[in-house]
């Protein structure tokens, strides 16, 4: 933080019922949250609690209107409470809502994802993505019989244990930030972490046959929105076939939000093992791995590696992740990549203009911003961006203008296909008035 931008919370008070409900959370919840990020912690000032969403919007507590570009962290691509989606959840809860048996809708989504992801042959279930992540890893390390992992700085991949080594999103802002081999957070042995080796993103690991796996968000989106330099995935793909290591693609983010077959299908650069969340349950809890049919059957009950769950492919859960992914064709595709640029330029032009530093992107529907002088190739470029202090009073300036961004400066904005044009440009007006509120400062 430096001192060009001081923590500028809401005024004392315009927000009383989420000041008390923020009270009362902090004496039961840690923080007074259930994730670290949602309690303002690297902007300062009192979360507003959400009373109810719909669309592109939310409303807090106090009954304000915000826009919102969470849109829980990307899981509501259709915007809020999309009809379809809510329909099928009603409809599949008059049914009854967990049963400890497999049902019709686990094998639609199963055959929904094969079809959609050419390479997924098999894919398991898991509640949220954490859990997919920890078990593709678990996976990947029985499937092969080693013990390594690769994983990138800045790149986020739930609270797996093994991966809370220089991990983004909410991890970067913590008191348990971390550089290089230590563990991300207390309790994460140091055991556990040491056969993780962490390595730049946009920098070609060289393997060697200890290594099991190589973790990847193949569009970083948990250290701002950092895109993969020409040629980079394709030469971690080929230092993985060198060494015979698989290659996980984490598209909890990218998965059915960059494109129908997600950052596979983007980027061209084929994956042995996925992961998903967030869109894959509609705004309910999903998580899923897949890969290919021989990697799978080293799933139990057909191989070694154990996995389970007790609300795994969950009936609520996923018919909101049928609804949500039926919806997704081609036309809502180019209609969110035309949400994302019109937004990520906007936000360039406004910030620009107003002569802060600012580098705002769109990779298909993924928009980042950075308050940085020069593009951001790592997390050692996200981590200086989020240092120059600009963007605490740049939430708030936009929260105060009824815009809610995610309330940290490594989150990505989440345009759905709820947000209108028009909804853009507002966006873009208010940018352009806080910028130059922040700049004359
Ligand atoms: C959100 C996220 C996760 C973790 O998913 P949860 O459902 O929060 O456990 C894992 N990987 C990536 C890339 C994510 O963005």
């Amino acid at each position: 933080m430096t001192d060009n931008d001081p923590i500028a919370p809401a005024p004392a008070g315009s927000l009383p019922e989420s000041a008390g409900l923020f009270d009362r959370a902090k004496r039961v919840l840690p923080g007074g949250v259930n994730s670290p990020v949602r309690a303002f912690g690297s902007v300062g000032g009192t979360p507003y609690f959400v009373a109810k969403a719909e669309g592109a919007h939310i409303w807090d507590e106090d009954g304000n209107r915000y826009l919102d570009y969470v849109q829980s962290y990307g899981a509501s691509i259709l915007g809020h409470a999309d009809p379809a989606v809510l329909a099928a959840v009603h409809a599949a809860a008059d049914l009854g809502t967990s049963y400890g048996a497999p049902t019709r809708n686990e094998v639609e989504l199963a055959e929904l994802v094969a079809e959609r992801v050419p390479g997924i042959e098999m894919l398991r279930m898991t509640s949220s993505g954490t859990e997919a992540a920890t078990s593709a890893i678990r996976l990947a390390r029985g499937a092969t019989g080693r013990d390594g992992i690769v994983k990138f700085a800045g790149n986020y991949h739930g609270h797996v244990d093994s991966l809370l080594v220089s991990a983004g999103s909410a991890v970067a802002t913590g008191p348990e930030s971390s550089v290089g081999g230590v563990p991300a957070s207390a309790g994460v042995t140091e055991g556990t972490v040491a056969q993780t080796r962490v390595v730049d993103y946009n920098t070609v690991p060289t393997l060697d046959e200890s290594i099991a796996v190589v973790a990847i968000e193949p569009i970083a989106a948990n250290m701002g929105v950092v895109g993969p330099e020409p040629g980079f995935l394709e030469a971690v793909r080929a230092e993985c076939d060198r060494v015979g290591a698989l290659l996980l693609f984490d598209e909890v983010i990218t998965g059915f939000r960059l494109a129908s077959g997600g950052a596979a299908e983007f980027t061209g650069v084929q994956p042995d093992v996925w992961c998903f969340g967030k869109v894959i349950g509609g705004g309910l809890p999903v998580g899923a791995f897949g890969a290919s049919r021989e990697v799978m059957s080293s799933v139990s009950p057909l191989g070694p590696v154990f996995h389970g769950g007790t609300l795994s492919g969950n009936p609520l859960a996923t018919a909101a992740g049928l609804a949500a992914i039926r919806q997704l064709d081609a036309a809502a595709y180019e209609r969110l990549n035309g949400l994302a640029a019109r937004l990520a330029d906007g936000l360039g032009e406004a910030i620009g203009g107003a002569g802060l530093p600012v580098q705002a992107l769109s990779i298909g529907p993924l928009v980042g911003l950075f308050f940085a002088d020069a593009p951001v190739r790592n997390f050692a470029d996200a981590t200086a961006a989020a240092q120059s202090g600009w963007f605490p009073g740049f939430f708030h300036g936009m929260l105060a203008e009824g815009i809610a961004l995610a309330p940290g400066p490594y989150e990505a904005l989440f345009p759905s296909l709820a947000h209108t044009d028009a909804d853009i440009d507002q966006t873009v007006e208010a940018a352009a008035r806080v910028a130059a509120r922040l700049a004359a400062r």
